[in-house]
């Protein structure tokens, strides 16, 4: 039998990225005189032909409402929809379609669960545990969901690496925990958090976690059984789908006892004003039409990632990270890295001595190289850092080698420039 590491260097062999970067037609264009080079990931990732064909097609040939029509193309449009259900659900492990609920994204996701379960289970006297390093749509709308049922959010430890400092978590975790809400993969650090192990221990206080995997689902693998979590959010455009649609998977049990959030058509099974009742899993949570383009879009995308090896793509892409993050270290005095886990994935966050970030930023973009600048909603921990942000470079399955170089060669002209 072969070992993972050398099974893991023979699939980079097969790793293509030049024919990625073929089939994401946005790269192929300057900006500012210079071939573009996208490091904004972490923000939003570019899509491919694939996804963009696939929109197309659907508002080309078969645009219609679903679910209550009976004609062609509204009959077409239902099983493409509910086929895109099946796949994500595949995508995720899903033990059945019906527990992939579409939201608009990740936010949606995570409202969804504090408005419905976190205002039917929390009381006064129990915690929310959410660690620092959170994004705020992770932190803010448990405090909205705490504020109005006498609960309260209590921040975990992060470490001045940037982990979550897990000896912390298990001074925290009691009886009054009912809810761990935590990033598999940090959006301002890129610290890949142990998710599977928080769960283990939550759920020895009979505590449910909440995993954002905004982050995590275009990099690695998601197993939402594996990972035995309860709930898990995550955003299309994110992993080359459409903006506007994202998915909440939860375990059945949780989502059936779980109130509806929004009220509206699709989610009911019978209306009047004497009274209504609603529909089982996945509608009662899917008032109004859906955004049924994005679902096809993000079934693409799916469909694209899952026809290429995720070893060898996993593989290529901490090769661009490692390589970027010596760079990094090696560059010039007055770089700082911020956050330095153990296990990091898609981010490259740092500052550059006296140098504000948007002047970074924006000398960057005059060579047509794209990063984002700011605390990247994640504002907890850039105070704890003492900073109010940082120049985040953020890498997708299309980076290369050469695009780390022009990001180092691009910074080194920022610095003469600036000082
Ligand atoms: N969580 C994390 C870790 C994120 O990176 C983001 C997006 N930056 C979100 C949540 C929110 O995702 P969306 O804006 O797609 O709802």
């Amino acid at each position: 039998m072969e070992t993972p590491a050398k099974n893991i260097r023979q699939q980079e062999r097969v790793f293509d990225v030049e024919a990625i970067r073929r089939d994401f037609p946005i790269l192929q264009q300057q900006v500012n005189g210079h071939p573009l080079v996208y490091l904004d990931n972490a923000a939003t990732s570019q899509k491919p032909n694939a996804v963009i064909d696939a929109i197309s097609d659907y508002y080309r040939g078969y645009n219609a409402n679903v679910h209550r029509g009976i004609h062609t193309l509204a009959e077409k449009a239902t099983a493409a929809i509910e086929n895109a259900r099946q796949s994500l659900a595949g995508f995720i492990n899903s033990p059945a379609p019906e527990q992939v609920l579409w939201t608009r994204g990740t936010t949606e996701a995570i409202n969804l669960v504090a408005y419905s379960w976190g205002r039917s289970n929390l009381k006064p006297g129990d915690r929310v545990l959410v660690p620092i390093l959170e994004h705020h749509s992770s932190i803010v709308p448990w405090q909205m969901a705490t504020e109005s049922t006498g609960a309260e959010v209590v921040p975990i430890p992060v470490t001045p690496g940037g982990e979550i400092d897990m000896m912390a978590l298990d001074e925290l975790l009691d009886e009054r925990v009912k809810m761990v809400a935590v990033s598999h993969i940090s959006n301002a650090l890129g610290t890949v958090n142990p998710v599977a192990e928080i769960v283990v221990r939550a759920h020895r206080v009979g505590a449910k976690v909440l995993i954002d995997g905004a982050q995590a689902v275009a990099h690695t693998p998601v197993d939402v059984q594996a990972l035995n979590c309860d709930f898990y959010a995550f955003s299309g455009h994110k992993m080359f789908g459409p903006t506007g649609i994202g998915v909440l998977w939860g375990r059945r049990e949780l989502l059936e006892a779980m109130p509806p959030w929004q009220g509206g058509g699709e989610m009911i099974e019978q209306v009047s004003f004497a009274g209504t009742s609603y529909q089982g899993l996945p509608y009662r949570f899917e008032a109004g039409t859906p955004d049924i383009a994005g679902a096809i879009g993000l079934a693409a995308a799916v469909d694209y990632l899952q026809h290429l090896d995720r070893v060898a793509v996993a593989a290529h892409e901490a090769d661009v990270l490692e390589y970027a993050l010596a760079q990094g270290a090696a560059a010039f005095d007055g770089l700082t890295r911020f956050g330095e886990a153990d296990h990091v994935a898609g981010v490259f966050s740092f500052l550059m001595d006296g140098i504000p970030p948007s002047d970074v930023g924006m000398l960057l973009d005059q060579q047509g190289i794209a990063v984002r600048t700011g605390h990247h909603c994640a504002q907890p921990i850039m105070a704890q850092y003492g900073i109010p942000g940082t120049v985040r470079a953020s890498f997708a399955l299309y980076n290369t080698r050469a695009e780390v170089d022009r990001l180092f060669e691009g910074l080194a002209k920022a610095r003469r420039m600036l000082r």
